[in-house]
């Protein structure tokens, strides 16, 4: 049994029993999967002894480094009270605070919770309440998605078809519903102004017919780490209210702090605008007509009408999802008719160690997460900056805790020869396309944010020799 767990055994009985994702297998067969033993803060163990600095964060989930006591400690204590009870007909303590949490971080402009499990079914909720609340206001023509250029949310049917990552979709086609895909905002092309143009001219148009407009605020991670500005948020959220349609933010990837605000969305708030953004009075009636979220009187809010977590939202432990909406949408539901409500559900909708788990990564945010984060982000900008000088380094950018730079004639096979070759330097790291990024868990400091830029360039030098020069 013993050398069933060598490197080579565990590698042959994954490539017969495991189906991997987003790969594939036939290639995998030559590039096998890398066992992991045990993860530590942000190392991963081999079953050599070799270690590996998760650069990515485990695809973007990771906060606090693997097997973080705090919230392993809170499952465990959440696993001897009650791992799961279904949330039909029952409820429990860790959703109720996680999502009264959860509001009071929007000022109560997004103060109801729908709990799904990955990030996928979180954009199928969105998507189906959008729809459904338009429907139950009598406006069931409202029935388009738009989506942005290059824009990624998941890959379930839904989801897929508000994604436009051709590799992804391309083969599921003929199964999607059409949405709109407008320009995207890309900070390398400077091309704001006519991204919002393309967004208006169809508003302007189909209005009548779309539900709700879908994005990634700041940062379209599965792009290749694509910047835009807060500036250019608000001008679509000014827009959405003009139109009468609802902004969807999927923060899947962006929220929990990644990009220097818990939601990335509050990088476009300004001075003044939590206070303006609380809800309407309980008790007021549901409008019935084209008014998207909650403003009845008083300035609209800065807020969108859904806001997307799951990724970060348990620091990597545990698949959870959730919808933030507000009153208004929430409102659009409530009847005595019971089709008029929102009947989905998955069978661990608001599992309860995963609350726990998310519970107790908003307590570290309630410690000052964010102070350590704007640190830990300037410490990674001043240890990538000599990289700028590389001959073969082009857009070096950054928001928050995410970094990213495209690489100048990058050769075929780039993205996979660099992850190889990091792995000698300690690294773990998968760049997309020609762009290198790194999103690692918030444990940087001043060391280990060089030892980190470093091993990247090391890893460029491998790869490109005869461009290793300052
Ligand atoms: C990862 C991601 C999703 C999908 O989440 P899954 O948990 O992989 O289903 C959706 N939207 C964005 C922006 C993401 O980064």
């Amino acid at each position: 049994m013993a050398d069933d767990r060598t490197t080579a055994a565990l590698q042959r009985r994954s490539l017969d029993a495991v189906w991997h994702p987003c790969t594939q297998m036939a290639r995998a067969e030559r590039v096998p999967p890398l066992p992991i033993a045990r993860g530590e803060g942000p190392w991963l163990f081999d079953f050599d002894g070799r270690r590996y600095f998760d650069a990515n964060s485990s695809w973007w989930v990771n906060l606090f480094g693997h097997s973080d006591a705090g919230i392993n400690a809170a499952i465990k204590q959440q696993l001897d009270t009650l791992p799961h009870v279904m949330l039909a007909g029952c409820t429990h303590e860790p959703a109720i605070r996680l999502g009264e949490r959860l509001s009071a971080r929007t000022g109560g402009a997004l103060g109801h919770v729908f709990f799904g499990s990955d990030g996928a079914s979180a954009v199928e909720i969105a998507l189906k309440q959008s729809f459904h609340s338009w429907r139950n206001l009598g406006q069931a023509g409202k029935r388009e998605f738009v989506c942005l250029r290059n824009g990624y949310h998941g890959e379930t049917i839904g989801a897929l078809a508000v994604t436009d990552v051709a590799i992804f979709r391309d083969a599921y086609d003929p199964l999607l519903m059409r949405a709109h895909i407008v320009e995207s905002p890309d900070s390398r092309l400077g091309n704001e102004a006519e991204a919002l143009a393309a967004l208006r001219t169809l508003l302007a148009e189909r209005h009548a017919h779309i539900a709700a407009v879908i994005l990634e605020p700041l940062v379209q991670g599965a792009a290749g780490m694509v910047m835009h500005s807060p500036d250019y948020l608000r001008q679509v959220r000014a827009m959405t209210r003009e139109f009468g349609v609802h902004l969807i933010a999927d923060e899947i990837a962006v929220g929990c702090g990644r990009t220097g605000q818990f939601f990335a969305w509050q990088h476009t708030l300004l001075d003044g605008d939590l206070a303006s953004a609380a809800p309407p009075q309980a008790g007021e009636a549901p409008v019935g007509g084209s008014s998207p979220a909650g403003e009845r009187g008083g300035p609209p809010s800065p807020w969108p009408d859904f806001i997307l977590l799951s990724k970060g939202i348990t620091a990597g432990t545990l698949p959870l999802s959730l919808v933030l909406t507000t009153d208004a949408v929430y409102r659009a539901f409530w009847s005595e008719d019971v089709t008029r409500g929102f009947l989905h559900s998955h069978s661990y909708t608001g599992n309860a160690l995963a609350c726990a788990a998310a519970n107790a990564v908003l307590d570290r945010f309630d410690a000052g997460q964010l102070a350590r984060n704007a640190e830990q982000a300037s410490q990674l900008a001043e240890a990538f900056a000599p990289l700028a000088k590389h001959a073969r380094v082009a857009h070096l950018r950054q928001q928050g805790m995410i970094l990213a730079f495209d690489v100048v004639d990058a050769p075929a096979g780039f993205a996979e020869a660099f992850h190889l070759a990091a792995r000698r330097h300690e690294l773990l790291i998968r760049p997309i396309g020609r762009t290198v990024y790194v999103m690692p868990p918030y444990l940087l400091d001043a060391n280990v944010a060089a030892w980190l830029a470093a091993a990247v360039r090391r890893t460029l030098a491998d790869l490109f020799p005869e461009s290793d020069v300052d």
